[in-house]
């Protein structure tokens, strides 16, 4: 299997969140990505590459991203500084939002309004480094497809800060470019009819469902946490089905904090009966591993030796597959979990 890893992902170390009334130190941290190097370093189970180069990247973001959103983003850090020199020493986060009544059509002046315009959680802090390691995890995203589309049964994107909660217009949930949006939409562009995306990350992918949900052409599957009681709370229920072209292209399948191996498994096969039904040509996995028994901030109960058989289904499925990296924050386990998936993926696949 290609891996397409980002060498940028240490730019992306931001130091506090805020997390249940408190800033806390950073769940989603470059250690993530240290310790499944590491194991890929005792289980080379794909090659190592650098992103392909891509002068086209920019549009091809634009393709699922507001352009004023990716502006916005580029720009961040320096209009932070520009604000005050001793903003250098912190990073961003904000703290006012545009709900319901008020308006995000147009765009404010205010630096304040405008990351509260483009954001919604207090938990993805922005950093200097914070565009430069999203961008060149987008890269991955994209080369990995582009290599699917190109004949490859599977390429992984090995990169942090995640992307599945970033939507057309905003980031949230450690999220700011949608990468396995990205890589269903390049694979649409070279020629796949069908995409789906199945996102097993702990949380509800909102960011690729909000993608899609008008169309027909992306399939897109999320099991996770109840948004009843688990992040991101306010999508992901199971009567989102899509809206105007796209309904019935979009499958949310919530499960309940504390559900068991067999129930997700079950779930899992819904998702890829759904995938099947879609008559997808490609897949993209949104992996996180969030759904590990020992992450501290979720609540399901797989075991490192579930994710071989979670790498082995997926095989199964056969259809090519990009997946993308996404949660996980039993930073020690992560590495193991990860490359478990892809051992059991290429066991299966031959
Ligand atoms: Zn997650």
């Amino acid at each position: 299997m290609k891996i397409f890893r980002n060498a940028l992902y240490r730019r992306h170390d931001a130091r506090l969140e805020m997390y249940r009334g408190r800033l806390v130190p950073c769940h989603e941290t470059p250690a993530r990505l240290d310790h499944v190097l590491a194991e890929l370093a005792r289980r080379p189970v794909g090659t190592l590459l650098e992103p392909l180069p891509q002068p086209d990247l920019g549009a091809a973001l634009a393709a699922i991203h507001a352009p004023r959103y990716l502006d916005f983003l580029a720009g961040a850090w320096d209009e932070w500084v520009a604000l005050d020199p001793a903003n250098a020493q912190t990073d961003i986060l904000p703290a006012v939002w545009p709900v319901r009544g008020f308006r995000a059509d147009l765009l404010p002046e205010s630096f304040a309004a405008r990351i509260g315009l483009f954001s919604f959680d207090a938990g993805s802090p922005i950093m200097a480094g914070t565009w430069a390691a999203a961008r060149e995890g987008a890269a991955c995203a994209r080369s990995a497809a582009l290599s699917v589309a190109g004949g490859e049964r599977a390429a992984f994107a090995l990169t942090r800060p995640p992307g599945h909660h970033a939507g057309p217009d905003f980031f949230g949930g450690y999220c700011f470019l949608n990468n396995a949006a990205l890589a269903a939409q390049t694979l649409r562009e070279q020629g796949a009819a069908r995409v789906a995306v199945l996102d097993v990350d702990y949380h509800h992918g909102n960011g690729t469902q909000t993608i899609f949900y008008g169309r027909d052409d992306v399939l897109t599957v999320s099991l996770h946490g109840d948004p009843r009681t688990e992040y991101p709370f306010f999508l992901g229920h199971a009567d989102e089905r899509g809206e105007g072209a796209g309904l019935g292209a979009n499958l949310n399948l919530p499960l309940p904090r504390g559900t068991t191996v067999e129930t997700w498994f079950e779930a899992l096969e819904a998702g890829l009966a759904a995938v099947a039904a879609h008559r997808a040509e490609a897949l993209v996995v949104a992996l996180g591993v969030d759904t590990f028994e020992g992450d501290p901030i979720s609540g399901f109960r797989l075991r490192a030796d579930d994710y071989l058989r979670l790498g082995e289904r997926l095989a199964r499925a056969g259809l090519p597959v990009v997946l993308t990296m996404e949660g996980g924050y039993a930073v020690a386990e992560v590495g193991i979990n990860v490359v478990n998936v892809l051992e059991g993926f290429e066991a299966a696949a031959g």
